[in-house]
């Protein structure tokens, strides 16, 4: 049994990265209920690190917006569903966060991300553009993020954003052994792993790797010890629903309900 309950990754209009007007808290609740969640995370991206320079993308994601969405998410305290507001956290490097802990005190939950390598002008990148480069690269950010002292869920892990097409080589080139190591040290810390839509590739483009790479993933998280929490990473009101399509996955993976965070368990 894994009944799909929750989606603690979903992006409001408060991200400039959100072009969807609709994408309000009120449209979103409405939308998640019609789908049977109990229980939703809203987390822009937000920038409120006064020693760290933010890029021409996150100067525009202060933490007023973050903390204007928690107060009037309030208004949803005795309803059917528990709206959870946080926030997605760029990992610039490892020790480098784009918010300090004073700010995550003040919110429900912390995603972390350790791996929008995209964003060329903002985050660490590998020396290399190789494979074997790559995957200690993003072992690096990964570990950054499980040693940060604040954040509950790593966001979509151990993705390449921006390099898919030497992805799956990354992945083959990390060892079971390694994966394990990192995922019991997820687990010790707490901080839940994400199973993510980006998982399932982009449905209007052709699939950007093989099942196998998450699948692979999930069960050595699984092994190691970790708990689990499920995003739809939505930026937009018909994506929350893919969230569902998730299951699939996490059961192929072995994953059961019993493996569930208890930060995306109704309160
Ligand atoms: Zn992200
Ligand atoms: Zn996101």
């Amino acid at each position: 049994m894994l009944p799909i309950k929750h989606d603690m990754h979903i992006h409001t209009f408060a991200s400039t990265c959100c072009l969807d007007e609709r994408q309000t808290i009120d449209n979103i609740v409405l939308q998640a209920q019609e789908l049977g969640l109990e229980r939703i995370g809203l987390a822009d991206h937000v920038w409120d690190n006064p020693n760290l320079v933010p890029n021409d993308f996150y100067k525009e994601q202060g933490k007023n917006r973050c903390i204007n969405l928690k107060r009037s998410a309030t208004r949803f305290k005795n309803s059917d569903i528990d709206v959870l507001v946080g926030c997605e956290v760029e990992t610039v490097a490892p020790k480098k966060f784009s918010i300090t802990e004073e700010l995550a005190n003040e919110l429900d939950f912390v995603l972390l991300a350790t791996d929008h390598f995209h964003l060329h002008d903002l985050v660490a990148q590998p020396k290399k553009y190789k494979p074997k480069h790559f995957a200690k690269h993003m072992i690096e950010m990964y570990l950054g993020g499980i040693r940060c002292p604040f954040g509950d869920i790593m966001a979509h892990p151990f993705l390449a954003m921006g390099y898919y097409e030497i992805y799956e080589e990354i992945i083959e080139s990390i060892s079971d052994r390694t994966f394990i190591e990192v995922f019991q040290e997820t687990a010790e810390s707490g901080k839940a792993v994400e199973i993510t839509t980006h998982y399932l590739g982009n449905p209007t483009r052709r699939r950007l790797f093989s099942r196998d790479i998450p699948i692979r993933i999930l069960s050595l998280a699984l092994e190691a010890g970790c708990k689990f929490v499920f995003s739809s990473d939505a930026h937009q009101l018909e994506s929350i629903g893919r969230v569902l399509e998730l299951k699939t996955l996490a059961v192929d993976a072995g994953i059961r309900e019993e493996n569930i965070h208890k930060i995306a368990l109704r309160g």
